[in-house]
């Protein structure tokens, strides 16, 4: 049976630091220190469960929200499980466990923090944060039950959908109906106003001239598509004059009637018939 875990991943204030490592490590990762760097417990893969608590107590006072944290990613944690990632009061990550407890000292370092027991994990690119607070806040690792379960599933679903509300306002707003295609035009003014000057105004689609149509106050005015390249959807290329296309609003509407949005030409075929 799969199970649900929240971790933490803190240490004093840099706790944001290490969440950031453990994401593009792919990793959940934990660590216990005695004040020399030497680690309380070792590979727990080579220590039986029943035996951990007096490993653990040989070296260091008992402390027993870290002990079960420690032995729940050594123990506990298996492939398929879902984690949820606890910062402050939010949760800010979501994973899919990919694999049993691994042990590599120098996993995670920074200034004098050594996180080396771990699980592989999928993170999910996609996560939206939202605010929850489950309480058990001195525990980094807590297994969830079924009431803190059903808790972030309901914050979940709703966060889905204040952000598809969200999605669905800005697609809306004409000229800015998609925030990706906003931040697009933002991010690249100079190449559109380049673009822009180098044309005649004209809509690449129906050849409409807002100037023609609308006398002076539709003097160059006219859209400036993004056209993402099928399969290039991380935005990993730079962008070129050839990434944008000059469209009349209603045919931009059109264009994005459907997604992924159709091509100038797909749409130029359709209205030439
Ligand atoms: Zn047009
Ligand atoms: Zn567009």
């Amino acid at each position: 049976m799969t199970s649900y875990w929240r971790m933490a991943f803190r240490w004093g204030n840099q706790g944001t630091e290490v969440w950031k490592q453990c994401r593009d490590q792919g990793i959940a990762a934990i660590g216990y220190y005695l004040s020399d760097g030497e680690p309380i417990v070792g590979d727990c893969s080579k220590i039986k469960e029943e035996e951990f608590d007096t490993v653990w107590r040989s070296k260091a006072l008992p402390a027993p929200a870290s002990q079960s944290s420690l032995k729940h990613v050594a123990y506990h944690m298996d492939k398929g499980d879902t984690i949820y990632v606890k910062e402050g009061t939010q949760i800010v990550g979501r994973g899919t466990v990919q694999s049993k407890y691994k042990y590599r000292p120098g996993l995670v370092k920074q200034k004098g923090i050594r996180w080396e027991h771990y699980v592989e994990v999928d993170w999910d690119k996609n996560f939206k944060p939202f605010t929850l607070n489950l309480e058990a806040n001195q525990n980094t690792v807590l297994k969830l039950d079924t009431e803190r379960l059903e808790k972030i599933h309901a914050m979940e679903s709703k966060s889905d959908m204040l952000y598809d509300y969200v999605d669905d306002v800005l697609k809306v707003n004409e000229g800015e109906q998609y925030i990706t295609e906003a931040i697009f035009r933002k991010r690249n003014r100079k190449l559109i106003e380049q673009k822009k000057t180098d044309s005649d105004y004209r809509c690449e689609v129906c050849g409409m001239n807002y100037e023609e149509v609308y006398g002076e106050i539709g003097k160059n005015y006219i859209i400036a598509h993004h056209i993402e390249p099928i399969g290039n959807r991380d935005g990993s290329s730079p962008t070129t004059i050839d990434d944008i296309a000059l469209v009349c609003s209603n045919c931009h509407n059109m264009i994005h009637k459907i997604n992924p949005p159709m091509t100038v030409d797909e749409l130029s075929n359709q209205i030439n018939k």
